[in-house]
């Protein structure tokens, strides 16, 4: 299996390291592509760490221009990481012409709550708590429920090709856990994302982030959820959802085995 990485975050976002920092780590570590893929919340936003327009362009440029400079040692891409918000930002290709980006991630980071609030899935668990106790009247089952739901509207309804950590609700669950993943509910919502996902076409990243930065000793999606999604044919991209240049590949190896994964652009 080539090393690839997909899912890559650098100082254009929330990252530690320039783009070019983990260029260079990625050709150390034998990778044969690599792809950015900062935090984008376009058409509008008011955070300071995503992609906004203007800056997105710049973006886009210093991407390119790195993947001339070493276009003898390494493929780099240029991609976003795109929100879903409803009624906000969404990962379509209509929204980032200014980037035109290889490729789009498409993940669900704040919950819309029937009230309108937004609850962030993975600041910390006691933000969590809180918007749950807020705006969930502190139903964890309603505010997973909703969690999946509003994966399932962004995967059917937009043009993207990644799906990004579809489980990232389980993100404290390991170490602050707030609901049993066996539950009867819970598989349900496993088998209705997986079916949407499958007739999507759309690929699966298998995200070892949560691995590298402690909070869980499994990727996303989840192994009874990834079962799920290879009986319906998914195919899956392993990704680190890397935040620095050291944590390009972790826990590659433990991974690189258990999934038939695809190459990109190959
Ligand atoms: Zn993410
Ligand atoms: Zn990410």
């Amino acid at each position: 299996m080539k090393k690839t990485n997909f899912h890559t975050h650098t100082t254009w976002c929330d990252g530690k390291d320039t783009p070019e920092t983990v260029i260079l780590a990625a050709i150390e570590k034998g990778f044969s592509a690599i792809g950015f893929s900062s935090h984008a919340m376009l058409p509008e936003n008011e955070l300071d760490w995503v992609l906004v327009p203007g800056k997105a362009r710049s973006y886009a440029e210093e991407i390119r221009a790195l993947a001339g400079k070493y276009s003898d040692k390494i493929r780099v891409y240029c991609g976003v990481e795109a929100d879903y918000i409803p009624g906000g930002a969404c990962p379509d290709r209509a929204f980032y012409e200014e980037v035109k980006p290889d490729y789009i991630i498409g993940s669900v980071h704040y919950v819309k709550a029937p009230d309108g609030n937004l609850v962030a899935v993975d600041i910390s668990p006691e933000n969590l708590a809180d918007g749950i106790r807020a705006y969930f009247e502190g139903s964890v089952e309603s505010y997973i429920r909703a969690y999946f739901a509003q994966e399932r509207e962004m995967i059917a309804k937009f043009d993207f090709d990644i799906i990004g950590h579809p489980d990232l609700v389980r993100k404290f669950n390991a170490k602050s856990p707030y609901f049993n993943e066996n539950d009867v509910w819970y598989a349900e919502e496993l088998v209705k994302t997986a079916d949407v996902i499958a007739a999507s076409g759309k690929i699966v990243e298998v995200n070892t982030g949560a691995i590298s930065r402690g909070w869980l000793d499994d990727a996303y999606p989840s192994r009874p959820f990834r079962d799920l999604l290879r009986e319906r044919g998914v195919k899956f991209v392993l990704n680190s959802d890397s935040h620095s240049a050291e944590a390009v590949d972790c826990a590659f190896d433990s991974f690189a085995k258990s999934e038939n994964f695809v190459t990109l652009f190959d």
